[in-house]
């Protein structure tokens, strides 16, 4: 859709508002509300000011002026709003200048799609994201959200004891691990996800299933694949469907990677292909019936993975998730079959569908963000000619103590992945698709995390320690 469409969509369905959105540097969507008359054609060429300082992250209060460039083809119509409101995904800019403000998430998303095209490796890239989420009752009259947390972790400790005979019959309920898929009356998402998806086709996003998930409360929607920056767009509209709808039920809906102690953690694992020419460049003769390129992409994905684990699971809980046993990866390692590597490879006998699946992605990642760092990956990985060693075939959580030594892992806290992208960053700076400015702010918003999490008491810290 270009701007005259858009100008002629709004017309036609008598549109009232028009809602300005940006991603931040965390992740988050954000809005400004303009009345429709106000929005022409000179407003696209001219974009919407606004103060970047009050943006975590982003400007100081003494240059606080940023500039908010709607992109037409971004275009849809908000489902839940009273007013007929159209919605439009910005570039931020810098106000004199008009470039993309090195800061801005999505502006490094549009970047990265350019340089694949400029490198000659490849036309376009696809992306499908699988985000998990887990569903709660909405407790609106919490004290604190520490309680909230610590009634969740007790309800979950009663699940599977004779306890839960006092929470009443818990008969048609599943158990940790055990929610993937019965029907209902144990699936208790039916309804709920089906809202969540119709909702996301009515915005225009291809979409296919929705399901329950292996955690209990956990489930999954899912989209069909697009190009990058096109599907980080549809992450954020498919986490602001899943927030919206779930609150409507009365239910609150997260995507922390790891809400539930002893239960699966929520993954955003990242399908991904490079095309050339019309042709598909992952498709070949070797390992999986991958071609040389698509194992070089894999090499470099495993060689920066610690790197990107910075951006690709950026939060403290992040390192709840990647631990054995709950189909989440620990070891840099890839394979057509099992699910414990970070890298699997889908089966498929269509050479138009061979893909690469990263599986350390999680949710709280930000996908303009995390979709550029791994294809920023691929790319060295396919400029170096980086090997990724043989594939590991067997259930890596399984391998003796004497094997399981001589595989690497990811990070094993976000302290740890701050410092590996400090080491190891040159691969997200080529072409400027990631600036250094960008990636030290990244760092220090991210360490201030870090710390908050590091210096706060944990719940467990009193059962350990308080009568020692
Ligand atoms: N929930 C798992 C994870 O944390 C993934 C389960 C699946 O394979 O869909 O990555
Ligand atoms: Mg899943
Ligand atoms: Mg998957």
């Amino acid at each position: 859709m270009n701007t005259q469409d858009v100008l002629a969509l709004m017309k036609e369905e008598e549109v009232e508002y028009v809602d300005i959105r940006f991603t931040d540097p965390k992740g988050k969507l954000q809005h400004v509300t303009m009345i429709a008359d106000q929005v022409d054609e000179d407003f696209f060429e001219e974009g919407l000011m606004f103060d970047g300082s009050s943006v975590a992250g982003w400007k100081s209060i003494d240059q606080s002026d940023m500039k908010l460039m709607p992109d037409p083809a971004s275009a849809y119509l908000d489902p839940f709003y009273a007013e007929r409101t159209l919605c439009l995904h910005c570039n931020v800019a810098e106000p004199d200048t008009g470039e993309p403000y090195s800061r801005d998430p999505r502006s490094t998303a549009v970047k990265a799609e350019a340089y694949l095209r400029a490198s000659g490796i490849g036309d376009v890239s696809y992306w499908g994201p699988e985000a998990e989420f887990f569903l709660f009752d909405d407790v609106r009259y919490a004290v604190t959200p520490q309680k909230v947390s610590y009634e969740i972790d007790a309800a979950a400790a009663a699940w599977n004891t004779d306890a839960s005979f006092e929470m009443g019959n818990t008969g048609h309920r599943a158990p940790h691990k055990g929610a993937y898929f019965p029907v209902n009356p144990i699936d208790e998402g039916q309804d709920i996800r089906g809202e969540m998806l119709s909702t996301m086709k009515r915005m225009g996003i291809k979409v296919d299933k929705h399901h329950h998930e292996v955690a209990t409360c956990q489930h999954e929607l899912g989209m069909i694949f697009g190009g990058l920056v096109e599907q980080a767009d549809n992450m954020q509209k498919y986490k602001y469907v899943i927030h919206n709808v779930a609150h409507a039920y009365g239910k609150s809906a997260t995507f922390m990677p790891k809400p539930m102690k002893g239960d699966s953690g929520s993954g955003m694992h990242v399908n991904m292909s490079i095309w050339r020419d019309g042709k598909p460049l992952f498709a070949g003769d070797k390992y999986a019936d991958l071609s040389q390129e698509a194992l070089w992409f894999i090499g470099g994905i495993l060689k920066h993975a610690k790197a990107l684990n910075a951006l690709t699971n950026p939060s403290t809980n992040s390192y709840k998730r990647l631990i054995p046993g709950f189909e989440a990866p620990v070891l840099r390692a890839y394979s057509a079959r099992n699910r414990s590597g970070c890298v699997r490879i889908p089966w498929t006998e269509s050479p138009k569908a061979k893909r690469v699946e990263a599986r350390f992605p999680d949710p709280s990642a930000n996908p303009y963000l995390c979709f550029a760092a791994l294809l920023m990956a691929g790319i060295d990985g396919i400029r170096n000619k980086i090997d990724p060693g043989p594939a590991s075939d067997k259930d890596l959580y399984d391998l003796p103590p004497e094997e399981l030594e001589s595989i690497p892992t990811v990070c094993g806290s976000l302290r740890e992945a701050l410092e590996e992208l400090e080491k190891d960053m040159d691969f997200l700076l080529a072409g400027d698709v990631f600036t250094r400015d960008q990636l030290d702010a990244h760092i220090r918003l991210k360490w201030e995390e870090v710390y908050a999490y590091e210096h706060t008491p944990h719940p467990i810290e009193y059962q350990l320690y308080y009568s020692v």
